[in-house]
């Protein structure tokens, strides 16, 4: 199927989420008037099961192309994809993989001023559609890129991924539901600017899960499809609100946190679905829900399952604010001492 949305230049075009995309790579090129020489960033796993239906799609388009393989999304990375960029004169990226490859991808694109395509292989979490990459080594959280020209997404890549992926990419698409109640606080309070479009479209991809999670569960196509098509809402949601705020709120510190505090214990999703559960308690919403839900599509809900100690949990529950203060949201308006941060881990049963 093809997402469409109201013309914007920003947003990508086409949006492909289908099983047998990936052998549309080429069509997908020549359409946005790409036919020289193009980048193929991946890592070593993921280029093994895609590059023949890659390579032959390019081949047939008459695209020529060069593949670098990354590890890990660090500065080094994105300074290695530059540096092919301008040796080879490449003229687009295509970010084939999990999100790493495609942040690097992304960021790579961006500095060296050439488009980039988004051809993701899991469905982990919201940065394949997103103006956003998050880089170790950089900043603690997602810093400005530019959008990705196209999305290309095969469900039939997509659904062979761990599923452990896909339950990340659900712990991401539930934290929408309150990092919009932080972006209606912070308009209410500070009277920040508030886009209507884009967070109908973030809310909607919250909601989304909350209503096809036992679908999720079964790992069939539909239901790949649907966490796919969410993400991709969720992503261009910051695209079209110009930052990350839709998409981001209070959850996402609690993980970006984590990352500091226990780094590399559990995936980006599955840090925000926890954060999710202990926002939506402060929020006042209905944060059974939330993790009645993760619990369908066997996300983590608990400090164990995510292996940190119940005192890092505490920790990051008390220090998340300190990521960015420049971002109003719940933990602005409760203030949070240890006991309390104790309290709500424990009601919530995450230690
Ligand atoms: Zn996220």
């Amino acid at each position: 199927m093809r997402l469409q949305f109201k013309t914007d230049k920003r947003v990508p075009n086409p949006i492909l989420i289908e099983s047998g995309a990936l052998e549309r790579v080429g069509e997908v090129c020549l359409s946005l008037g790409i036919s020289e020489e193009a980048l193929i960033v991946s890592d070593p796993t993921v280029i093994k099961v895609t590059e023949d239906k890659l390579y032959e799609s390019l081949q047939e388009s008459k695209i020529k192309y060069s593949t670098k393989l990354i590890q890990k999304a660090t500065k080094m990375a994105v300074e290695q994809v530059k540096e092919e960029i301008r040796k080879l004169k490449n003229k687009v990226i295509l970010g084939v993989g999990g999100g790493g490859v495609i942040d690097v991808s992304k960021l790579s694109a961006s500095q060296e001023n050439i488009p980039f395509i988004s051809i993701p292989t899991a469905a982990s979490h919201d940065g394949i559609a997103s103006p956003r990459a998050k880089i170790n080594n950089l900043a603690p959280f997602s810093i400005e890129a530019s959008s990705p020209a196209a999305i290309i997404a095969d469900i039939n890549v997509v659904s062979k991924a761990p599923y452990r992926l896909t339950a990340s990419g659900c712990g991401d698409l539930i934290s929408k539901l309150t990092s919009i109640k932080d972006w209606e606080l912070a308009h209410l309070r500070t009277n920040e600017k508030f886009d209507e479009e884009a967070a109908n479209l973030s809310r909607e991809s919250g909601q989304s899960l909350i209503e096809n999670a036992k679908l999720v569960k079964k790992r069939i196509k539909e239901g790949y499809q649907i966490v796919v098509e969410a993400l991709i809402k969720s992503g261009i949601s910051m695209t079209l609100a110009g930052s990350s705020r839709p998409s981001s709120g209070a959850e996402h510190m609690f993980s970006h946190k984590l990352d500091q505090i226990a780094p590399n214990s559990a995936y980006h999703g599955e840090q925000c679905g926890i954060g999710t559960i202990i926002m939506m308690f402060l929020h006042g919403g209905d944060w059974k829900k939330i993790v009645d839900t993760l619990k369908i599509v066997g996300a983590p809900t608990t400090a164990k399952e995510i292996h940190v100690d119940n005192e890092v949990i505490v920790k990051a529950i008390c220090e998340a604010k300190e990521i960015r203060n420049d971002r109003y949201t719940i933990l602005d308006e409760i203030k949070i001492v240890r006991k309390l941060a104790e309290e709500i881990a424990t009601i919530t049963g995450i230690i």
